[in-house]
Order: C-alpha cells, then structure tokens, then sequence
C-alpha cells in the first residue's frame, strides 16, 4: 500500500528525542543543584518526562516489532494504543514544527493502521462488513441521489461507485456513502458492522479511524485528481483486497 510508515515512526522517534534532550537538561541542572528554589519542582518533571519518555519509547518499539512480525505484540498493545492513538495529536503538531506535510503524516498513519489491522487476521461475515464512502467518489455531473441509498446509482460507469457496488454485490457486504464524520458515525450506528473498509482523504480517514476505534478499519486513501473534493477516484483493486482481508481473515495476501 502507498504512504510511508516510516514517516509516523520517524516522529515518534524525533518527539522521543526531543524531549530526551529536555530531560538530560533538566537532569544536568538537578545534579548540579544549580537552582535551589524549584528544585522539587523540577524534580516533579523529571518523573514526568521519565514515564513520557518510557511509554513513548515502548510504544514506537511495539509499532515497529508488530510492522515487523506482522502480528501485534499484545502485550504490548497499551503502549502501541499511546504511540499511535492518543499521542497522535501531538505528532501532528510536532510534525507542523518541523513543517512535515499533514497529509503526509495522516497517511502514514493510515498506512501503519492498516498494517496492524491486516495482521490481525480477522476474519467476519461478509454481511458484518460495511464499504463506507465518501460523497465525492459521485460524478459531480450525476444527478442520482446516491446518498439516500447507494442504489440509485445507475450504474453508467462514469464514477467509481459503480465498480465498488459491483464488489459489494460480489461479496455481500454492505455499502453506503456518507456526506461527513456525522452520517458516516450514524451509518455506523445503523449497520452496527464488525469491520468497515472506508475509503477517504487523509483527514477523513484518520479521524474516523480514531472514532471507530472498538472496530478495525481498512482505510483506503481516495485520488483527487481534480483536486480535493470532487470527482474523487479510489484504486478498486484495494477496496477488493480490504474486503477479501475481511472476509478470508487475511489468508488471500
Ligand atoms: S456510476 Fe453513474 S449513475 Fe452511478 S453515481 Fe456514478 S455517475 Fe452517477
């Protein structure tokens, strides 16, 4: 798949360096009782930036030995949750500091969610399975009102959707097109899936990624080759294989 994990883990690794050397800093300052009036304060953010530093580094190592076995370390798994979920934020921050595209890093995001869900091996009956879509996948100039139901689709062949109807027929999944994070939190809430294959920009992807967290998604980045927005394509090959994955437990890769 495209993106580049070693973007993500890259800057976990630099943000763990960072505050390594602000750590050391303070150490130095500590041991040299330099500072006599804040010392216990400093000592407090010492502790702090001990356990920060601790769980990070625990975190980036499960990512890189789950990416590398290809199957999650599960006792690890607390600290991979940090690295990659509630520290994300701020490695989009820190990312922004560096001036590392967004787009780059929510890909890279993606990329390693995918990895680590794929390695899973979940298996699920296809009719547990929901195909979630952005509206922008839609012919800009198609008037059918694929929104209300996916089935008003005419199947003209002029955008996308048609071929990802034709994959859910196929395998007997469900699909639907969800105009933002809210219709697509309530298709959710509807289908009530067990796994979702979403197809999305970066933004998207990664912020209903870390909505849905209790279910594993398979993100697919769309192509936006008339910019963001509109008339948006996506590799139906990959929405096959997500679904295949699903379905088989990851036995056809
Ligand atoms: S395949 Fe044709 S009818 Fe269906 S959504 Fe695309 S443009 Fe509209």
């Amino acid at each position: 798949m495209y993106g580049k994990k070693r973007i993500y883990i890259g800057m976990l690794t630099a943000l763990a360096a960072v505050v390594m050397a602000i750590y050391l800093m303070l150490m130095y300052i500590i041991a040299s009782h330099r500072i006599n009036l804040y010392y216990y304060m400093l000592i407090g953010i010492f502790l702090v930036l001990t356990i920060f530093i601790a769980v990070l580094m625990m975190g980036t190592l499960a990512l890189v030995l789950s990416l590398m076995e290809k199957r999650p370390i599960r006792a690890l798994s607390g600290f991979m949750f940090f690295a990659l979920n509630t520290i994300y934020p701020e490695i989009l921050f820190f990312g922004g500091l560096l001036g590392i595209d967004k787009d780059k890093i929510m890909r890279s995001y993606a990329e390693i969610n995918d990895n680590l869900v794929a390695s899973r091996n979940i298996r699920v009956l296809p009719s547990d399975i929901l195909i979630l879509l952005p509206h922008c996948l839609q012919r800009s100039s198609c008037t059918q009102r694929i929104t209300t139901d996916i089935n008003n689709c005419k199947r003209c062949g002029k955008c996308d959707i048609c071929a990802l109807i034709g994959i859910a027929d196929r395998y007997g999944v469900n699909i639907t097109v969800a105009t933002g994070g809210t219709l697509a939190r309530k298709a959710v809430k509807t289908y009530k899936p067990k796994a979702i294959v979403a197809v999305a920009c970066e933004r998207d992807l990664t912020s209903g990624i870390q909505d849905v967290n209790s279910i594993p998604v398979l993100g697919i980045v769309n192509m936006r080759p008339e910019g963001p927005c509109f008339n948006t394509r996506v590799d139906v090959n990959l929405v096959e294989n997500a679904v295949k994955n699903f379905i088989d437990g990851g036995e056809s890769k």
